[in-house]
């Protein structure tokens, strides 16, 4: 069974105001648990999924010490001085193929890449580096035992945790666990997103007349899609109270989670923020963040709701910043924080005090540039964009090359 939610997990202190957006980040982050059941599956299966408990290495890779090269193998102290001379063995090792015998001091064999080997040998010589003749093998003495030798368990050691539990699998985390022999792993059940858009002005793409066609939620159940959650579409409810309270119990009784855009405010058609106010649980967070207004967190019957505002770009960067890494803690990822790194930027602004202030932007020629207009009506600037630059609260005035801070939509796993 999933757990469930203090009634009071979204409540802010008394007298808080305009929240920080690092304060309700922390707050998101120490409120929120797992939801999310174990359950097992071929690793084969598992990219995107997250492991519910630590995968261990079940043999040590490599299980035995192996050649990294073609050449001839031998035991390291049977060299004296600078210059390696053997007899030459009769027989090879190969990959798949091992030598069933044991090296005497003083004797070389022929070995190829990736093969065990032989007991009494530790060290190989590259072939390019050998002279053959009358059943001897030559060679400048490399220095160190060992050379060109991969040794046991290099990779893994036997029982290492070798994928942590919260890891979302990537495609060479397979292969770090098919290396170990791992077949199957414990992995959390896919977290079910419900998304709702609300607002009577909105109609559907493909249809004409009066409107505004309805783009949060193709974009926020693309999102959640590609974070590898389970989607629940649950269309768009008027500004009817009866509307989105169906749509409410329909997330609560099929979803883990609910996003819902429009609404989210305190005004007369606000249905998002009034029903859960008067029948759910819910928290106007008052961010102190640009693009956003009021974020409406609640909970309906148990189930966590991220009422976010209805504009578009304010929707997606709340839902980046905010509900991405709380559907990562409901997903069982744990907190997750987004890549950032300083880049100098390509544009001038001075902003004034008090917001965080998220602006769209993408990388050119190292320098971050920002979408030519901040109008937070302008989807267009979401679809150009390919990352964020996070400007601090304070005023500040940014010219071109000062650093700014610039966060990749890949970090956030898009
Ligand atoms: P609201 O938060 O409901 O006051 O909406 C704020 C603005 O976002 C209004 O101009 C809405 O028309 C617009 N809006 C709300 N929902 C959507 C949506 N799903 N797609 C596009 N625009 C929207
Ligand atoms: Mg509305």
């Amino acid at each position: 069974m999933a757990e469930r939610l203090p009634d009071d997990c979204f409540a802010l202190p008394p007298g808080v105001d305009w929240t920080p957006v690092d304060d309700a980040l922390a707050r998101l982050r120490a409120v929120l648990g797992p939801v999310t059941e174990a359950e097992t599956a071929a690793l084969s299966t598992a990219a995107g999924r997250i492991l519910a408990q630590p995968a261990l290495a079940l043999r040590a890779n490599p299980p035995a010490a192996n050649s990294a090269v073609d050449g001839y193998c031998f035991a390291h102290a049977s060299l004296a001085g600078e210059r390696g001379d053997l007899a030459l063995r009769q027989g090879r090792a190969a990959a798949g193929h091992p030598f069933a015998g044991q090296l005497a001091p003083g004797e070389a064999l022929r070995i190829l890449t990736g093969a065990d080997l032989p007991a009494g040998a530790d060290t190989v010589v590259l072939q390019e580096d050998v002279t053959l003749a009358e059943g001897r093998v030559r060679f400048p003495a490399p220095r160190k035992p060992g050379a060109n030798a991969r040794p046991m368990g290099e990779d893994a050691a036997a029982g290492e945790e070798v994928l942590p539990a919260g890891r979302r699998l990537t495609s060479a985390d397979l292969a770090r666990g098919a290396a170990t022999g791992i077949a199957e792993v414990a992995l959390r059940r896919a977290l079910r997103v419900a998304v709702l858009s609300t607002g009577d002005e909105l109609i559907q793409p493909g249809s004409a007349g009066p409107g505004i066609y309805d783009a949060n939620r193709p974009m926020l159940l693309a999102l959640a899609r590609r974070l590898g959650f389970q989607t629940l579409d649950l269309g768009v409810a008027r500004d009817r109270v009866e509307e989105v309270r169906a749509a409410f119990d329909r997330a609560a009784a099929e979803a883990d989670a609910l996003i819902t855009t429009g609404g989210a405010s305190a005004g007369d058609e606000d249905h998002v923020s009034r029903l859960l106010t008067d029948e759910g649980q819910v928290t106007t967070w008052r961010i102190a963040v640009k693009p956003g207004r009021p974020l409406a967190l609640g909970q309906w019957r148990g189930v966590p709701v991220f009422g976010l505002p209805g504009n578009p770009v304010a929707a997606f960067v709340c839902a980046l910043i905010f509900v991405r890494p709380a559907l990562g803690v409901l997903a069982g990822e744990g907190w997750t924080t987004p890549q950032a790194f300083d880049v100098p930027a390509a544009f001038e602004k001075s902003k004034k005090p008090g917001r965080r202030e998220f602006l769209r932007a993408r990388i050119r020629d190292g320098r971050a540039e920002i979408f030519h207009s901040e109008g937070s009506g302008l989807v267009g600037g979401l679809s150009w964009a390919e990352g964020l630059v996070d400007l601090p609260e304070p005023a500040l005035t940014i010219r071109p090359g000062d650093p700014v801070r610039y966060l990749p939509f890949s970090g956030f796993g898009l």
